[in-house]
């Protein structure tokens, strides 16, 4: 089998070989390419040292990223292209990091350390495809396996239950039933995973075509990282991203706080999650939409998108849209007056905010025009009362 990588990638491969040294396309890229998808991040293995590999790529962009675990990365036209060392692993005492890792010379040991058969096929131009644990056929057939005994492999690090979900949810595969059992019996080690990392699974899971399924099969383990989750009725395919979907798995906004902050989340987050579940149904009305738009902003959108889909509001982010495209007035910034504006008319500090306030609700009432003449009038009336 010939298999075609994009120019760098064929350079960094023949000028390795050349050079001497054995080099193989390894890991993610790999499996993708087989599986027809977009390739992202290629990994490279070779049995050159890192020293050896900055030598063979004298001159151009490498940068050390990680030289202890025997990881250098070329940079060619802005895109990585990572080369590790084959390694093999010491033993693990914390379910989390090898305590050692030891640089070898052969590419199956290389390939016995990785974690499921898919992610452990390599392919070099001399030798083509190596596949020691069959993971050319689990492709095909759409399995996900662990490479060697599952119940060692999640208990040397116990990322891999979260990582094997991930894969099950992007790929759309099935976990292979004694992989299976064994990530069950070990899901409880993911509470020594630094929560930036189950952070990180859990959002890559969360996009993935075939979450709504993951969720269901694997239900307790999502318990044990987020202990304020509750499996929602309806099928989460429906929802368009893992914001949504992570939303979908909370009853209220603190909830979901909660979960998230323990996790490390980003601010946006944590912000745009607990606000898809913060809101009341969707408005009817024009007058309260515009509320609903000067509350929320352009997120009103996604909110009603959400309750939408999830909450079968019919019509709702139709109803949002049309408002916010309409021109009409529902926040400060599009308000004929300005804060100078009611300045010189004598006001100061917070009564210029309660002003423009008034005049807001006054035209999203549709008491008064939003022209700078009308709502300079309006303001007597304000006065008056
Ligand atoms: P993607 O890049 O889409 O996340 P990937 O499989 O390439 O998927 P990486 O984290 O880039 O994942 O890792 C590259 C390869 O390193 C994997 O395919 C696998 O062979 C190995 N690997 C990564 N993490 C682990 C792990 N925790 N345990 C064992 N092997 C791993
Ligand atoms: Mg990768």
């Amino acid at each position: 089998m010939n298999l075609s990588f994009d120019k760098t990638t064929e350079y960094v491969l023949n000028s390795l070989e050349e050079a001497g040294f054995d080099a193989y396309v390894v890991g993610g890229s790999l499996r993708d390419l087989l599986l027809g998808m977009e390739v992202h991040d290629t990994d490279i293995a070779t049995n050159a040292l890192p020293a050896q590999v900055k030598e063979v790529f004298k001159g151009q962009n490498v940068i050390e990223t990680g030289l202890k675990h025997g990881t250098v990365t070329l940079v060619v036209d802005h895109v990585p292209y990572e080369i590790t060392t084959f390694r093999t692993e010491g033993p693990y005492s914390d379910s989390r990091r090898p305590d050692a890792v030891y640089f070898i010379d052969s590419i199956e040991e290389d390939l016995k350390r990785r974690d499921f058969t898919v992610n452990a096929i390599a392919y070099s131009k001399s030798r083509g495809l190596v596949d020691l644990f069959g993971g050319v056929a689990d492709l095909k057939n759409k399995v996900l396996r662990a490479v060697g005994d599952p119940a060692k492999r999640f208990s040397e690090d116990a990322l891999r239950v979260l990582r094997a979900m991930r894969f099950a949810s992007v790929l759309g595969f099935e976990i292979e039933p004694n992989t299976k059992a064994a990530l069950f019996a070990h899901a409880e080690r993911l509470k020594k995973i630094a929560a930036e990392r189950v952070y990180s699974e859990l959002m890559r899971m969360l996009g993935g075509k075939s979450f709504d399924g993951v969720l269901r099969e694997f239900f307790p383990v999502f318990q044990l990282i987020m202990p304020e989750v509750f499996l929602p009725e309806k099928d989460l395919s429906v929802l368009p991203d893992a914001h949504f979907r992570l939303a979908a798995l909370f009853s209220t906004a603190a909830d979901a706080k909660t979960a998230l902050r323990r996790l490390k989340a980003d601010n946006h987050t944590v912000k745009k999650v607990s606000a898809l579940l913060e809101s009341a149904p969707v408005p009817t009305k024009d007058t309260e939409i515009k509320y609903f738009l000067s509350r929320y902003g352009s997120g009103a959108l996604e909110i009603s998108l959400f309750r939408e889909l999830f909450y079968d509001e019919k019509g709702a982010y139709a109803r949002v849209k049309a408002v916010y495209e309409s021109g009409e007035c529902y926040s400060l910034a599009q308000l004929a007056v300005n804060g100078s504006d009611i300045v010189n008319l004598g006001y100061t500090g917070r009564e210029t905010g309660l002003v423009l306030n008034k005049l807001l609700d006054m035209v999203i009432q549709g008491n008064v025009k939003n022209t700078k003449e009308a709502l300079l009038n309006a303001i007597k009336n304000i006065d008056n009362r």
